[in-house]
């Protein structure tokens, strides 16, 4: 008898029909006389649709209230599920964040797992219940509800595979795997069977969204197997673990993008020491993430800084870099927000040389413009034109030779 995890996506419980449809693939694990964990997230949108109303109250919402707000969505989904399992005579119990005591630390939007009380749950299990958790949320040391940032069910999910020692973890979700690049973008996208965590992780943090970046990180030092599958057939799937020889050390493997991309120009800004530190510190301490930096070669003491943020966060970086741009001195600032993140990735291009310049010319052929670029081990980043994203992504996927099985 083992014991699994099975967490379904927004898409998956999209509404009652969908609810109905995904307690197929519970009771058959069920009857299989394993234990099942389902974690669940908000119907489709629903979140999307709690953030708007928290906007429309108010243009910066008080973050406690938003984070109890915005966990509601699966609320509801966790209940619904649990009253179809009783009504079909199986015994079953949702559970909330708090419910359950998962622990988080303080970092409304973004919190992180620090513990989890497994106690409640197992003595469920014990009872032959099926256990459904809402994902996303969980309750820090006051007692106050956090939420884990968006697409946090998949963490919920693994952190609670771990925290058991579930067998395994599987995430159900609208595509069958995970892809070379987002199926839904590039119809040559071709199936993974077996994914290495750190391809996984770095696929995830440019931009792919079928797994939360944390979810990744977390499978990783847990040691839990993840399979990405799809809620809709039985078809396919793929495999996130520890890489190992089956797994060819791929020059490149995947490409992602971001679209959720703002980009700021500090313009003649005076070349001095201190001046990055004044620019970038308020916005650390308004815990606004930037992304990509670059700073152009200094002319006569001056120079241009430019760097990515959020969309979402562009409208107050904007006041913040303002307010400090007049205070060291510099010109002006501008913004675009039409732009996005390409990038190539794969551990295989650590020893290898050419991917870059293959990226470039590849963009370039297409007369695609790069504004920005960034590299790191196993990653190339650009940044582009939004309105080039599809066709960016399809002339690298073609470039890279992904679609053939290698
Ligand atoms: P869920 O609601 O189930 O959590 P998400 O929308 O968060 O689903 O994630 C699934 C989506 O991820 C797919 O519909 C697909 O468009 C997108 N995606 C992006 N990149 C990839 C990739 N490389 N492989 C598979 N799916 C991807
Ligand atoms: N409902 C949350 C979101 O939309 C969490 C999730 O779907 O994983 O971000
Ligand atoms: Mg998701």
């Amino acid at each position: 008898m083992a014991l699994v995890v099975q967490k379904f996506g927004g898409t998956s419980v999209a509404n009652i029909k969908k609810i109905k449809n995904v307690v197929q693939k519970i009771i058959r694990e069920k009857k299989a006389g394993h234990d099942v964990i389902v974690v669940l997230s908000a119907m489709a949108g629903e979140t999307d649709r709690l953030i708007a109303l928290a906007h429309s109250a108010s243009e910066s919402p008080d973050e406690r209230e938003y984070d109890s707000l915005i966990s509601t969505g699966e609320q509801v989904t966790v209940t619904l599920l649990a009253i179809v399992l009783n009504s079909m005579g199986y015994r079953a119990k949702s559970f909330l964040g708090f419910q359950v005591q998962i622990k988080t630390d303080k970092a409304y939007k973004k919190a992180r797992i620090k513990h989890i009380d497994t106690e409640a749950i197992r003595k469920e299990l014990k009872k032959g219940a099926i256990v459904v958790v809402a994902g996303f949320q969980g309750v820090d040391d006051d007692n106050n509800i956090t939420t884990l940032g968006r697409g946090g069910s998949d963490t919920s999910a693994v952190a609670l595979a771990a925290a058991l020692k579930a067998d395994h973890c599987d995430i159900y979700t609208d595509v069958d795997g995970v892809y070379t690049t987002d199926p839904n973008i590039c119809n040559k996208a071709r199936r993974l069977d077996k994914i290495s965590y750190d391809e996984m992780l770095e696929m995830a943090i440019t931009g792919a969204k079928v797994l939360q970046p944390r979810s990744v990180e977390m499978a990783k030092k847990y040691d839990v197997h993840v399979y990405v599958k799809s809620t809709f057939s039985d078809q396919g799937g793929t495999l996130v673990t520890k890489e190992d020889k089956d797994m060819e050390r791929e020059i490149v493997s995947g490409i992602t993008y971001d679209r959720d991309q703002a980009k700021i120009t500090v313009v003649h800004v005076p070349d001095k020491p201190g001046v990055a530190a004044a620019l970038f510190s308020p916005l650390s301490d308004n815990n606004i993430n930037v992304d990509m930096i670059i700073q152009n070669a200094s002319l006569e003491g001056f120079t241009d800084l430019t760097f990515t943020v959020s969309k979402k966060d562009l409208k107050e970086a904007q006041k913040i870099v303002e307010a400090t741009a007049k205070a060291v001195g510099a010109k002006k600032v501008e913004v675009d927000d039409q732009v996005a993140k390409v990038s190539v990735i794969g551990v295989g291009m650590a020893s290898h040389s050419g991917v870059a310049a293959k990226m470039f010319t590849t963009l370039a052929n297409e007369g695609v413009n790069i504004m920005m670029i960034s590299t790191s081990e196993i990653k190339i980043s650009c940044v582009i034109q939004r309105k080039y994203t599809e066709l960016a992504v399809t002339v690298l996927h073609d470039a890279f030779g992904l679609e053939k099985k290698k």
